[in-house]
């Protein structure tokens, strides 16, 4: 094919997709922020919805349009922007080319039934309930990987898939080292450390006040409030609409006034990530994350590195006490920070601290490994879960809803999307020793100069959208591939000050 003529086409294509996930982004947040919810309203949104992804796929999956994908892709005549733009349309179907597009439906009915099977056990904390949705989603899942011809260990077929050149062996490496150093850690903090009285963050924060420090947040990070828009939800998150329109989805608790001032500190990095690519990426599929442990390491960074840091609170803590003068106004600012990093033992991931966080996500690995690989009946896995939880945590799950109820994840996302959070941890904190050894980090959190903050990310990470693989970003980034030790000896010389 001639290449102008090529090239023209695949622009179309690029509209095409451009056009399906605009609405599929309006519209998910429509659903999870203002939309009515009953069972009328939700059926039609999903009878719509699969409707326009059967579209989608027939429209993808057309001979001429692979075809095209793939002369892009291996033509070295043509920039990196489009040959890697042309590549990731490709692995974004790399289950679908395996599938008819109507296995392709009853794949996606399956995991819709899944989700609202998970909903309903989870509200009666009984596995039983989502035992044989998971089982017959995972089924789903590994069939495809053995038709795409996957000859390893399936598992990591599914974390490649989700971070493009991280192998079970970088995993392995990297979850060693929690389990030998931050474990012993955690339990000695547990056993012998000092007493921490996080009380003053559950008094009463009144939500019309939160909503103000939110924008404060907004203001000190530097995000511009015009590109976005910000709505309430139940779980925190963010979303790319369109060029230069970004929303943050938030949720306040009146008694906790952490939850929403550091989540709305992690969704504003993914917002930051989404205002700061290149013109020329913006301009492609490229805009979108391909590693989630990159997209999760740019909002980490900013909700744990920089919000829980000592010394951004000596820049913001005078706001928050002239928003709550009659609670902080006289608190002290060091105890007000030890309260925020107060590590505990209880059962939930998302209201972990940075200290056990990574522990969470260490028995998952655990068990989707084993879940993959068919050592564990997926029958047993509460039993599997309490244990791990009592010997990683020292806290013993009530019941299934504590346990393996409490993520939505195996009944949407799939498998292996829990060990993206904490590797994005461990990048940010690889991120923040590069950016030490170019300018002072803390007095940067110390004056509020989020200018230089972000330029760094913008000119290393952000402006690269998914144009790199990760190792190979972190490389051009840091000057080195993925390095655990900064993550692991941030939580161990951190906790070791606060503690001890
Ligand atoms: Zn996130």
């Amino acid at each position: 094919m001639e290449k102008e003529c090529l090239l023209q086409k695949f622009r179309a294509y690029g509209q095409e997709m451009d056009k399906y996930n605009y609405i599929d982004a309006v519209t998910g947040w429509d659903s999870t922020t203002v939309a009515p919810r009953n069972d009328r309203i939700i059926a039609y949104r999903a009878a719509m919805s699969a409707r326009l992804a059967g579209e989608k796929f027939a429209y993808q999956m057309r001979p001429e349009h692979l075809a095209m994908l793939e002369e892009i892709a291996a033509d070295s005549s043509l920039d990196l922007i489009t040959r890697r733009s042309a590549e990731i349309y490709l692995k974004d179907l790399e289950e679908c080319r395996y599938l008819t597009q109507a296995e392709y439906m009853a794949v996606v009915e399956a995991r819709d039934i899944a989700r609202m099977k998970w909903q309903e056990a989870k509200e009666k904390a009984d596995w039983s309930i989502f035992l044989p949705h998971l089982e017959k989603t995972m089924a789903d899942r590994l069939r495809i990987i053995e038709k795409r011809g996957w000859t390893g260990h399936p598992y990591d077929c599914f974390l490649q898939d989700k971070e493009p050149g991280m192998t079970m062996a970088h995993y392995d490496q990297f979850f060693g080292m929690l389990r030998d150093e931050i474990v012993p850690l955690w339990k000695k903090v547990r056993e012998e450390g000092r007493e921490l009285d996080d009380s003053i963050l559950f008094a009463h924060y009144p939500e019309q006040l939160q909503r103000k420090g939110v924008f404060d947040l907004m203001e000190a990070f530097g995000f511009d409030k015009n590109a976005g828009a910000v709505g309430d939800t139940t779980h925190p998150y963010t979303t790319y609409i369109g060029p230069g329109d970004v929303r943050i989805a938030l949720y306040y608790d009146e008694h906790n006034v952490a939850a929403a001032l550091l989540s709305t500190a992690h969704e504003l990095g993914h917002a930051l990530t989404s205002s700061m690519r290149s013109e020329a990426i913006e301009a492609t599929n490229l805009r979108e994350g391909n590693a989630s442990g990159i997209s999760e390491s740019l909002s980490r960074y900013y909700e744990n590195n920089v919000a829980r840091s000592e010394a951004f609170w000596e820049f913001f803590y005078p706001k928050m006490q002239a928003l709550y003068p009659e609670v902080l106004g006289s608190f002290d600012r060091g105890a007000f920070v030890r309260a925020l990093n107060k590590a505990t033992a209880q059962p939930i991931r998302m209201d972990a601290d940075e200290l056990t966080y990574p522990l969470h996500i260490l028995f998952r690995y655990e068990i989707e490994k084993a879940m993959c690989e068919g050592s564990l009946a997926l029958k047993d896995i509460p039993a599997v879960w309490k244990e791990k939880c009592e010997a990683y945590l020292g806290y013993v799950p009530q019941n299934d809803a504590e346990g393996p109820l409490q993520d939505v994840h195996w009944a949407s996302a799939g498998v292996a999307t829990f060990p993206a959070y904490a590797i994005g941890s461990a990048y940010a904190c690889q991120y923040e020793a590069a950016m030490g050894r170019e300018f002072d980090v803390q007095a940067a959190y110390r004056t509020g100069d989020f200018q230089k903050i972000n330029g760094w990310m913008r000119d290393k990470l952000m402006q690269y959208g998914s144009l790199y693989d990760p190792n190979d970003l972190l490389r051009m980034a840091t000057g080195e591939t993925f390095n655990p030790r900064y993550y692991v000896d941030y939580l161990k010389n951190k906790y070791t000050a606060l503690c001890f």
